[in-house]
């Protein structure tokens, strides 16, 4: 039988950085023993699952690299098959009708926890007749569960789980309107897909208990189980909204990588070695249950954004421009070929200076901005009066320069600032102002030779308009400050 993992969401809500992780272990665990890896959307849950979850669900998992091997399957497809089958343990005296009303059942839940006993169901139409049903009530089918001895799950990632078979009750397999449980079609849904091993998140531990026996019940085979612990935050609690953004969709419109991403989720909770940053070669190789940690990851959201930026770094800058052109388009930037040259020209020293795509689109943005480029405050600052009267200077000097290269700009420059009596800074920093609309960049006679000689001179020239409202004719002592 091919060793098949699946991941089974409920779209309930965007895609959960946590359970990403579920589907990369999962993916992993497939890839490594060369199995299969299914998709299975779950959508029982009528009032919470909406078509958004699901669409944003299925395109997360596309960009994070781990769509699955076959068309994904909705489990709310395969109601008549979970219904045959809880029909089927109905005719084989393994599941009885309830009557209990929902205020019944709320009476009992009342009367036990006032009593001290779990709140569980008890059992009490499993033996009854049928024929005793109130008039008008509609049942719901309950799986009568074996109630002496234990249910024990080798589970692969936390070893022998025991539970006493006492503090499980006879669960719901379909409700009194007909329509299965969770519980239910989750076990016919795996079995009918041939699926051998589920790893998924530890909160379904208990619910592993229940399955299996239903597993056993009907003859079925279980599959392998391994539960992986949660996620915590930096405070020890539950990943959750709390701690700041969950949803794989965020971390992707944040500007991370999908690479970057899929490494860090894979140290979560799994290691080998010291090894940081693993390939997916590497992660495909390496990867086994053996290696998942039994206790509780933190996120950490500072290694995320170095590994963001490792993975930055290695990217080639083509594809780097790929990845920037839909977010400058949303800016309503489009990149020409001439936009293009210069970001690829200028990115490999905007790389080292960022962690995230977003981080790299506002270290380049200048190169691409419309004239006249918008100036931040600092910018604004900057070019006061004397600042413009300086760069009106500059303008001739740059003109006449014959080729328009790096080291030509730079004595270029040097020069002026001399012939001006100012010190270079003070020629530098207004250019630079101009030519980014802020105050730090890389090397500026590199911007310079990226963006081009009539480029350079147009936006300085956008920035002496105020020259004429200047009483000095000379630059201010100020500049030389
Ligand atoms: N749909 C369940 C959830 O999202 C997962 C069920 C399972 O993996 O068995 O929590």
């Amino acid at each position: 039988m091919t060793l098949t993992t699946r991941f089974a969401p409920s779209p309930t809500g965007s895609l959960h950085i946590g359970v990403a992780r579920t589907a990369l272990f999962n993916w992993l665990y497939a890839r490594h023993h060369e199995g299969r890896y299914l998709l299975r959307i779950e959508d029982t849950d009528h009032a919470r699952s909406t078509d958004a979850a699901i669409t944003s669900i299925l395109d997360c998992l596309t960009w994070l690299g781990l769509a699955a091997d076959e068309p994904p399957t909705f489990q709310s497809s395969q109601e008549s098959r979970h219904v045959e089958v809880a029909m089927n343990l109905l005719a084989k005296g393994l599941a009885y009708r309830c009557y209990c009303t929902p205020s019944e059942l709320e009476e009992m839940r009342i009367e036990a926890k006032a009593s001290g006993r779990p709140t569980l169901y008890d059992g009490r139409w499993r033996d009854l007749d049928p024929a005793k049903a109130p008039p008008g009530v509609k049942p719901a089918i309950r799986f009568k569960a074996p109630r002496d001895g234990e249910t024990v799950i080798q589970d692969q990632i936390q070893g022998d789980i025991r539970i006493e078979n006492s503090q499980l009750d006879d669960m719901v397999l379909l409700r009194s309107d007909g329509t299965p449980t969770y519980m239910l079609a989750v076990v016919v849904d795996d079995h009918d897909t041939g699926v051998t091993h589920v790893i998924r998140g530890d909160d379904h531990l208990v619910n592993a208990a229940r399955q299996s026996q239903l597993y056993l019940a009907l003859e079925w085979p279980v599959p392998k189980f391994a539960h992986m612990p949660m996620i915590h935050g930096p405070d020890g609690g539950r990943l959750s909204k709390r701690h700041g953004a969950v949803g794989i969709d965020e971390y992707r419109k944040m500007g991370f990588l999908p690479a970057a991403l899929r490494n860090y989720l894979l140290r979560l909770g799994w290691s080998h070695g010291n090894d940081e940053v693993i390939s997916d070669v590497d992660a495909i190789k390496w990867f086994d249950l053996d290696a998942v940690s039994k206790s509780p990851a933190r996120f950490d959201l500072a290694k995320l954004r170095s590994l963001n930026a490792h993975y930055l770094r290695a990217a080639d800058v083509k594809s780097l421009v790929e990845l920037l052109r839909p977010l400058f388009e949303a800016e309503g930037i489009f990149l020409c070929e001439d936009l293009i040259a210069r970001l690829e020209a200028g990115i490999p020293s905007l790389k080292p200076r960022v962690s995230t795509l977003v981080e790299l689109v506002n270290a380049a943005r200048f190169y691409v901005m419309q004239r006249p480029i918008s100036l931040n405050a600092d910018a604004t600052k900057l070019l006061n009066s004397d600042a413009r009267i300086v760069l009106a200077m500059l303008i001739p000097n740059l003109a006449d320069l014959e080729v328009w290269k790096e080291e030509a700009i730079e004595s270029t420059m040097r020069a002026a600032a001399k012939t001006m009596g100012i010190k270079f800074g003070a020629l530098a920093q207004p250019t630079r102002a101009a030519l980014t609309g802020s105050i730090t960049s890389p090397s500026l006679f590199e911007i310079m030779a990226i963006l081009g000689r009539s480029e350079v001179i147009n936006r300085l020239q956008d920035c002496t308009v105020d020259a004429s409202k200047s009483t000095s004719q000379q630059p201010g002592a100020e500049l030389n400050s």
